[in-house]
């Protein structure tokens, strides 16, 4: 049977009635996005705001420029990151004071398993998801490297087997909320209760859940937790990521990264270390003043934004999505590997093709940016403060030229780049 779904322009117009009744769509003023792009991909690296822009251009022409080292104080860098930690705060549940951004995921993870493990001292296991994105992992065989096997031991095992893998043995559950591949959620409360009725402290990763669904993690009396800044955050490539310590465990809480800046009087230069109070002693070494700032003024495009409102919209975005993959016969040759129900389903969708990664090169070329994750998954990411109903339309009709005429099997997208 023909498919005419290019032909059919009732999808067009559906896609630019639901753009015209969006609440949400003047937000998108606030990016600077080529105008010859879809940027479905915000999920790996968030567009630059104009804030960001701004902020930039002040930092380093005013503040580094003209005022020096007296920056440190007089635009009172040295608090950034407790400041922007509490920014983050308010995006994650989290009341003041637990929130803190330095460093990247990897090393906080680092921070926070040491110092889980220390705290459930005797308890050796580290339980994690087999599918849980690999610098988690490695983070955890890092730590089991230095204590030795018979002090710490990562477990990885299938999602449906986590609920059963919680025993008395397990020191510290670490998940990610949101699975970077399928997009799956995990009950937060429900395992963070579960677990922590066994005596095991959660960690949980909110890479890709922070600034694309609302978080609760004071609600869900979560132990600890880690997120990043430069994708639903747009805080620009490799700025700070950030973590959480519940004020409960922070008398306890000591990290082994004992840097100079989580001391308790960094300028008092004394030869012993002695942590800060609070999230202060998170810190490590000297704090990225110049991504840490675009990150800050990233964030103040949030203000006054309702994450459900949000979440409403990146649903309704997926669905159209999937509707038109329906539509126009799509869904039989790409696979959804994401969760059909969309309560379960972060802002993304993951799709597997064996041509994946040419295909996704096809649409790059054509201006539609998404990505490839392997082996075989096309990730279409959707970030409602920017993302159009019409952008989602001509992703798809796209898709259905690039697959219906097999322009994806061209020698140029079979070229495998460093970063996919
Ligand atoms: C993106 C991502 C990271 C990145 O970690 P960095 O150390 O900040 O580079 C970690 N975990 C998950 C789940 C991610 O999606």
């Amino acid at each position: 049977m023909p498919n005419d779904f290019t032909q059919n322009d009732d999808w067009l117009r559906y896609a630019k009635e639901y753009d015209a009744k969006d609440s949400l769509s003047s937000l998108r003023s606030e990016f600077d996005i080529p105008a010859d792009k879809i940027y479905l991909d915000g999920n790996s690296l968030g567009p630059l705001p104009k804030k960001a822009k701004i902020r930039a251009k002040e930092v380093i022409e005013e503040q580094w420029g003209k005022d020096l080292i007296s920056s440190w104080n007089r635009h009172d860098w040295i608090d950034l990151p407790t400041r922007v930690g509490d920014k983050i705060g308010k995006l994650i549940g989290a009341d003041k004071g637990q929130t803190i951004c330095c460093d990247s995921i990897s090393v906080n993870l680092f921070k926070l398993l040491s110092a889980a493990m220390k705290i459930n001292i005797g308890r050796k296991i580290i339980l994690t998801e087999k599918g849980n994105f690999p610098t988690d992992i490695y983070m955890a065989q890092g730590l089991q490297s230095v204590l030795g096997k018979s002090n710490c031991e990562l477990v990885c095992v299938d999602k449906d087997q986590i609920a059963s893998s919680l025993s008395e043995d397990v020191s510290v559950l670490m998940l990610t909320h949101v699975d970077f591949r399928s997009g799956a959620i995990h009950d937060m409360k429900r395992l963070t209760q579960l677990a922590q009725s066994k005596g095991i402290l959660v960690i949980w990763d909110l890479a890709h859940s922070v600034g694309a669904i609302p978080i609760h993690l004071d609600d869900c009396c979560v132990d600890f937790a880690v997120g990043c800044g430069y994708k639903y955050l747009n805080g620009g490539p490799g700025c700070p990521a950030f973590m959480y310590v519940a004020k409960r465990h922070q008398t306890q809480f000591q990290q082994p990264l004992f840097g100079w800046m989580g001391h308790k009087n960094a300028f008092a230069f004394s030869p012993q270390y002695e942590a800060a109070e609070g999230m202060a002693q998170c810190m490590t070494g000297t704090p990225a003043i110049l991504s840490m700032s675009v990150l800050d003024a990233a964030l103040d495009v949030f203000t006054g934004v309702d994450l459900l409102q949000v979440r409403q919209k990146s649903i309704a975005l997926s669905e159209f999505f999937l509707t038109l993959m329906k539509e126009s016969n799509l869904d039989k040759t790409l696979r959804l590997s994401s969760p059909l129900n969309s309560e379960v389903r972060g802002s993304q969708l993951a799709f597997s093709h064996p041509d994946a990664y040419a295909i996704c090169q096809a649409l790059i070329s054509k201006g539609v940016i998404c990505d490839f994750r392997a082996p075989d998954m096309l990730r279409v990411g959707f970030t409602p403060l920017y993302t159009r109903y019409e952008d989602v339309y001509r992703c798809v009709s796209c898709l259905f030229e690039i697959v219906q005429n097999r322009h994806y099997q061209l020698p140029q997208f079979q070229i495998q780049s460093k970063v996919t």
